[in-house]
């Protein structure tokens, strides 16, 4: 039995969920294959920024946002082995630009299950749940799948004009578009243990997350949603895994902080971290997203925000791909988000080889250090489809609240938006009115408050979003924003394009 589709997605982690699911919200059929009938129950991403929440709100997750631990005052607290305070990461305890709170904790499997549930209400979604991709082949026009029933064995072929491997850090799709992987020398071994006390601990913090690095095995420490508590302990290079992976060992860990009885473990387990960029995330109709393309410790809370990034970005590409567009978009979905990503896999490398070096060498106390405040990095793109106005083109865009009280996003849905003063957005020429209907854009002749903030800072009047809710360009007059959109329509629209260094050479200025 075979079945055709527009994309195969492999793998159902929030990567390939959000790929899947932006997909068919646009209307293309889309194969999901994943092993896993349920959603994985235990805690994996529990840090989420505001950025991530806006991705959420545009898969329809938003609702769960009033269940996650939003973190208020405080922050992120890294110790040295004197129990010093060496850096400091506050909790952005305000709204930020995306809309949303700065930094919260939540629980993965509500998001899957989320979508999980979206997925199977959409006519556009073929279910592969509970089978297993086995095989892939590609042509030049068409990717071929054998997939295997898990339980039962039977197998089905499944074909498409494009695939994404979301099959997470062993994928099997990233060694056959990049057996070379770029390593960024973060890798390390830790006990995760999830546990749901019954009762409090004062050794606990309620809001604030800590790492000490206090030999031999420095400890993390962060509330997580729905009551529960994290513990990550490093271990160093003379450990032996097994030792760890013994209850009695996880009793004795807990110990300083709550008694045997007091606490449910959720899950214990030692995890191998690596800090890995594949070098290609596209080989011919082949796409890898989330971490099979990018791989990074903990320390950051962003490897699943960075493969939510992914789908947004890829998702509107291939649809538009699917559409008549040049096939040579789809190359700037790397040179775009290999950049962006690689910013947040060297913070999290930093960091915790940081805790690992202090660690191993704590030497004497001395004096007091200084103590390092960070900040979530907040990249642009590498270059694509966008300008290359400085702080403006190909960064994130803000999300206001529109005059009616609407967030921006929910009335832009995964679309184009062209926003700004409404005399601007008036004099543009017809054809560009025209194209905004064809490409269905989303236009907002309006200018609230903290869009007209944001749009001062740049000296601008109006701006073309992407669906992935980064800056395509900034318009003062009615001329640039009709370039701006003739040359949007050429990305989207043209047929005969030559690929200038692997990358398309219409999108520099944008
Ligand atoms: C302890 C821990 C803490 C973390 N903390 C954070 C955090 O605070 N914030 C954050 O943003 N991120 C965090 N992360 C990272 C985050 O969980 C991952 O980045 C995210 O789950 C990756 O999603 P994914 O969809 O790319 O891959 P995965 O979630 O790994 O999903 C891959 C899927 O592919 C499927 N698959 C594999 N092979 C096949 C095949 N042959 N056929 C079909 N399906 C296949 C698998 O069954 C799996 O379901 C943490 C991770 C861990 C483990």
């Amino acid at each position: 039995m075979s079945e055709s589709v527009g994309v195969i997605v492999i793998g159902a982690g929030p990567s390939g969920l959000a790929t899947a699911a932006l997909l068919v919200g646009r209307g293309a059929r889309v194969a999901l294959v994943d092993p896993y009938r349920l959603a994985v129950h235990h805690p994996r991403a529990t840090h989420v920024d505001d950025e991530t929440v806006r991705i959420m709100q545009t898969l329809g997750a938003a609702h769960l946002e009033p269940q996650f631990l939003r973190h208020a005052d405080g922050g992120y607290e890294i110790y040295d082995a004197h129990h010093r305070l060496v850096r400091y990461m506050p909790w952005r305890p305000e709204p930020t630009d995306q809309g949303w709170y700065g930094d919260y904790q939540f629980f993965q499997p509500d998001l899957e299950n989320v979508l999980r549930g979206r997925l199977h209400a959409s006519p556009h979604f073929a279910s592969y749940l509970g089978w297993r991709a086995t095989a892939i082949e590609q042509t030049d026009t068409q990717v071929t799948v054998t997939v295997r029933h898990d339980r039962t064995g039977e197998q089905r072929t499944l074909t498409a004009r494009y695939l994404v491997g979301c099959d997470g850090a062993r994928s099997t799709v990233r060694g056959l578009i990049s057996p070379d992987v770029e390593d960024l020398r973060g890798t390390h071994r830790s006990l995760i243990l999830d546990i749901a006390p019954f009762t409090t601990s004062p050794a606990v913090p309620v809001n604030d997350a800590f790492t000490k690095a206090i030999p031999p095995n420095p400890i993390t420490c962060l509330p997580i949603s729905h009551g529960m508590v994290r513990f990550e302990w490093l271990l160093n290079p003379r450990d032996v895994t097994e030792d760890f992976e013994q209850p009695a060992r996880w009793y004795e860990l807990l110990a300083p902080f709550y008694a045997p009885g007091d606490y449910r473990i959720a899950r214990a387990d030692v995890y191998r971290w690596e800090s890995l960029l594949p070098t290609r995330w596209r080989r011919g109709n082949l796409f890898i997203a989330g971490d099979a393309a990018h791989q990074m410790p903990p320390h950051l809370g962003q490897g699943m925000g960075s493969g939510l990034r992914d789908a947004m970005n890829l998702a509107w590409k291939l649809d538009a791909c699917l559409a008549g567009a040049d096939e040579s978009l789809l190359d700037t979905y790397q040179s775009e988000r290999e950049p962006h990503v690689r910013v947040y896999v060297q913070a999290a490398v930093a960091a915790a080889n940081g805790v690992e070096w202090m660690s191993e060498n704590p030497g004497e106390p001395g004096d007091a250090p200084a103590v390092a405040e960070a900040a979530m990095p907040s990249p642009q793109l590498g270059p694509g489809v966008h300008g290359t106005t400085a702080g403006g083109s190909g960064a994130l865009s803000p999300q206001p609240r529109l005059l009616g009280g609407e967030r921006m996003d929910d009335v832009v849905g995964y679309r184009f938006a062209v926003i700004g003063d409404p005399t601007l957005l008036g004099a543009v020429d017809p054809a560009t009115a025209a194209a905004w209907e064809r490409i269905g854009a989303s236009v907002i002749a309006e200018t609230p408050p903290e869009l007209r903030r944001w749009l001062d800072e740049h000296g601008a009047d109006a701006a073309v979003i992407r669906p992935d809710r980064y800056v395509l360009g900034l318009a003062s007059c009615a001329d640039e924003l009709d370039t701006l959109t003739a040359r949007l329509v050429t990305v989207l629209d043209a047929p005969q394009r030559t690929p200038v260094n692997g990358r398309v050479s219409v999108t520099e200025g944008v």
